[in-house]
């Protein structure tokens, strides 16, 4: 059952191991909270993506995990970066990401962030409104540069997922109204500084099956089709991420393989680099998060589980509503009670998981909190003043430490 999140995820005589290194030793030797990545399933992922694809350019959506070390061995496998911000460029840049191999959206780029991106001569910015592609064009005469862009269009799709990672529908407010894209595009086409080389969209996150794509695929091939046909020479189509990952024991994750063939005659239909923009896919289930049990407490109602690892570790439970399975790093073989787990945090929002069944566990105990590579310590905060967790990276039994765990001092060294 471990073994469907993560291949390199195994109990071996009943303790923990990722990778090959025992996730309990970890814990003791860096302390808790601590994230674990493996490296191998990172590589596997990817490569599984580009058999799916071939000839695709995969941009790793650098915003489900920055560290630098993550980013740079997804460089080093080839892949490209989707950035939305500034400092995404600046990690993809220091971690070795090529250039030519970055795109770059956001509603909300500001003239700091469009100017670096513009002297980095990255691939493409992916604009996502008419104010975007002015700003755009004015910063290119200033610069002296011509900017490459491709046009977010929203295609009124609904993925099925979670409301707040719901990008494509139509009162979202990513890109551009499909309807009105054509318009757009030919005013980027009267501008001096602007080169239009593709269409983008991306419609959300954790999809789960295949239809979402199909349907918002096919409209935005149709835009493709429609804009060569008066004459506008296209490069790139590029389709986003937001392939689902298995969170839930019961979820079947949708492989890069099966989104192939389901968009594979769409695709077919024009003559273009296709893009990907994954990320939860290639990192979600890479990473556990482990964390210790500081007090087990009955309120005879309810029973709880306080750990180390609160909602600043690890947001997503407390936003979302989400789930994250939980194991026991050494199985004990203790009757399985019914508990929420919770962090130490003074707000009710603060949980890792509600009535679940769990092996019963006591004070110092280790648990494994699953499928915790994606926008989980990205997403982290030094809420409470509370230091940012330790990072480390295991690979085929190598072990790294990517991050070193924050202090107070760290905290606060910028409040003198
Ligand atoms: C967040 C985001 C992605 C990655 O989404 P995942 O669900 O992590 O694969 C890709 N493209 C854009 C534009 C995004 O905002």
């Amino acid at each position: 059952m471990v073994k469907e999140y993560n291949p390199y995820l195994e109990y071996v005589k009943d303790e923990l191991f990722l990778e090959g290194v025992s996730l309990r030793e970890l814990a003791e030797k860096y302390g808790t909270p601590l994230y674990v990545y493996s490296a191998s399933y990172i590589r596997d992922r990817l490569r599984e993506y580009r058999e799916s694809f071939p000839g695709a350019l995969i941009c790793y959506a650098v915003k489900a995990n920055f560290n630098p070390h993550i980013v740079s061995l997804m460089a080093g496998e080839g892949a490209g970066a989707d950035i939305v911000s500034g400092g995404e460029l600046y990690v993809a840049l220091m971690a070795g990401v090529n250039p030519s191999r970055i795109v770059y959206a956001g509603v909300g780029k500001t003239v700091k962030e469009l100017v670096e991106a513009i002297k980095a001569d990255i691939l493409m910015f992916n604009v996502e409104s008419r104010m975007e592609l002015e700003i755009l064009n004015q910063l290119g005469e200033q610069l002296g540069k011509k900017v490459r862009i491709s046009i977010r269009v929203n295609p009124h799709v609904d993925p099925k997922t979670h409301p707040y990672i719901a990008t494509g529908m139509k009162k979202s407010k990513f890109g551009i109204d499909i309807d009105r894209a054509e318009e757009e595009y030919r005013y980027a086409l009267s501008m001096k500084n602007i080169q239009v080389v593709g269409v983008h969209c991306h419609i959300g996150s954790q999809i789960l099956d295949t239809s979402p794509y199909v349907e918002a695929v096919s409209k935005v091939v149709d835009l493709y089709r429609s804009l060569e046909d008066q004459g506008i020479e296209l490069q790139y189509l590029d389709i986003g991420g937001g392939l689902g990952i298995k969170y839930k024991p019961e979820d079947r994750a949708l492989t890069p393989m099966e989104l192939s063939s389901a968009l594979s005659p769409i695709l077919q239909k024009v003559k273009a680099t296709v893009v990907l923009e994954p990320g939860r896919s290639l990192v979600g289930n890479a990473g556990v998060l482990i964390t210790q049990v500081q007090f087990v407490k009955d309120k005879g109602e309810k029973h709880f589980v306080i750990v180390d690892a609160g909602m600043n570790d690890l947001i997503r439970p407390a936003i979302y509503d989400a789930y994250h399975h939980i194991l026991p790093v050494v199985k004990r073989g203790r009757p399985s009670i019914v508990t929420d787990v919770v962090g130490p945090i003074c707000e009710t929002g603060d949980f890792l998981a509600k009535d679940r069944q769990l092996e019963e566990v006591g004070r110092g105990d280790y648990l494994a909190v699953l499928s915790a590579g994606a926008y989980g310590f990205a997403m982290s905060s030094h809420y409470n003043v509370r230091p940012r967790a330790c990072e480390v990276l295991v690979d085929r039994g190598y072990v790294r430490v990517i991050r070193e765990r924050e202090d107070y001092q760290y905290i606060l060294s910028k409040s003198s």
